[in-house]
C-alpha cells in the first residue's frame, strides 16, 4: 500500500500557503545574499559612520595614520581571499595600544595569530582582533575595560610571522549579531585611523 507522502509533493499539488512560504523564504535568502554582497563591497553609510564615531588610534607606539600599510585587500594565495587586515610593522616589543575604548572579549593563542587579543568597542558594535604578540600588557585579561591608548601587549612574531619582521597584525571586523563575534565581516580600518598610536 503506498503511502501519501506529504514532503515530496509536486509543486501542483502544493497548496497557495506553502507555495507563498517557499518564495518568501527564497526572498529571504536572496535578501541576505544580498547584503552579503553589499558588506564585501566596503562598509555602507551606517557602519562608516559608527567606526568614524569611534576616533580609532593606530594600535602601535608612535605611528601616524599615514604610515599604516595599504594591505587590506592583498592576495593570501589561492583559495584563501584576501588579507582583510593591515601589517603594522614595528621593533620587537613596541607598545600595542588599545584602538579604542572599550573591553578584552578574550585572549587566545592559535597557530597563524600566535598570541592574540580580541576587544569590542564601548557599543559593542566592532570587535578589534591584535595577532602576533610578543607578550600582553600588565594586567590584561578577559573581560579588561580598555581605554584608548592603554598598552594590551607588545609587538612580535609569534604564530605564522615572520621571524625578521615583527608586526601587529590589526584587523576590524563588524559585530555579528548572535554570538560568533570572531567571524565578522572585515573592514579596511585606514580611513577611520584620526590619531597616531600614543601610550596613555
Ligand atoms: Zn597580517
Amino acid at each position: 500500500m503506498a503511502s501519501a507522502d506529504p514532503g515530496c509533493r509536486p509543486i501542483w499539488e502544493m497548496s497557495v500557503t506553502t507555495l507563498c512560504r517557499s518564495f518568501g523564504w527564497s526572498l529571504a535568502v536572496v535578501a541576505c545574499l544580498a547584503a552579503g554582497c553589499a558588506l564585501l563591497r566596503g562598509p555602507q553609510a551606517p557602519t562608516a559612520e559608527a567606526l568614524h564615531a569611534r576616533q580609532l588610534m593606530v594600535p602601535v607606539a608612535g605611528v601616524s595614520p599615514q604610515q599604516v600599510p595599504d594591505d587590506f585587500r592583498a592576495p593570501r594565495g589561492w583559495g584563501a581571499g584576501i588579507h582583510g587586515a593591515v601589517d603594522i610593522v614595528a621593533r620587537r616589543g613596541t607598545p600595542v595600544l588599545s584602538a579604542d575604548a572599550g573591553r578584552v572579549l578574550r585572549l587566545h593563542r592559535n597557530r597563524k595569530g600566535g598570541l592574540t587579543i580580541y576587544a569590542t568597542d564601548e557599543t559593542e558594535r566592532f570587535v578589534y582582533y591584535y595577532a602576533h604578540l610578543n607578550a600582553y600588557g600588565h594586567g590584561i585579561i578577559q573581560g579588561t575595560h580598555l581605554a584608548r591608548g592603554q598598552v594590551i601587549g607588545f609587538v612580535g612574531t609569534t604564530g605564522n610571522a615572520d621571524r625578521r619582521e615583527p608586526h601587529l597584525h590589526f584587523q576590524v571586523m563588524v559585530r555579528p549579531r548572535g554570538g560568533r563575534w570572531w567571524k565578522g565581516e572585515p573592514i579596511d580600518p585606514r580611513p577611520f585611523f584620526v590619531s597616531t598610536g600614543r601610550a596613555r
